[in-house]
């Protein structure tokens, strides 16, 4: 099978996979949230980026990290020498919980399939976590506060769990963690996926 085929196939179940997120009515989130968000970027990334819950600005433009705290995330990926269009980005919750209260547990099981089925097609090599919902999402029991920074073999892809960027935006020995533990990953990166270029 060439790989255009394969591209083609990818994004047809990509766009049937968002359909089912944008129709889901499966937790009461979507009663309040104005706009699915589905995550976006590119589907062959070797590395892809998982937040917690779309925020105002996500819910509504239906984009995942556009607001203060995207603004971070992507100087962060910048650093990494990639730019957004050639990673993805994605979020554990698809709508936007009230006020931006943390997601409840039904919540997160709800949407955990969608999660799951996203990673299949995409197959990365490394996953970056971004905070505790989303490395919990992965490692429930894991404390992120003693993991960070670290690469964790889950099998078919490394985890990256890092604190997630409004965090950082909020306490500035965050923003420090959080930019070291970036430093760290490009290091990664260098070794694990460019020399395999
Ligand atoms: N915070 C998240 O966790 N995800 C977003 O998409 C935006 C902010």
């Amino acid at each position: 099978m060439s790989s255009k085929i394969i591209i083609d196939e990818k994004v047809t179940t990509f766009n049937q996979i968002s359909d089912e997120i944008i129709s889901c009515r499966k937790c009461i989130l979507c009663e309040s949230a104005k706009l699915a968000v589905v995550g976006e970027g590119s589907l062959n990334s070797k590395i892809i980026f998982i937040g917690e819950a779309p925020g105002k600005n996500e819910d509504e433009t239906g984009r995942p990290f556009v607001g203060r705290a995207g603004k971070l995330l992507t100087q962060l990926i910048n650093s990494l020498g990639l730019s957004r269009e050639d990673v993805w980005i994605g979020n554990v919750i698809k709508h936007r919980p009230p006020k931006n209260r943390p997601p409840k547990s039904e919540e997160i099981f709800a949407c955990k399939n969608f999660l799951t089925r996203q990673i299949e097609l995409i197959n990365p090599q490394i996953i970056v976590s971004l905070g505790r919902f989303s490395f919990n999402y992965f490692l429930p029991d894991a404390k992120i506060t003693s993991e960070r920074g670290k690469l964790i073999d889950m099998g078919r892809f490394k985890l990256f769990p890092v604190y997630h960027p409004a965090a950082a935006l909020r306490n500035k020995n965050f923003l420090n963690t959080l930019t070291a533990d970036f430093s760290h990953l490009s290091e990664i990166l260098e070794k694990n996926i460019r020399e395999k270029k």
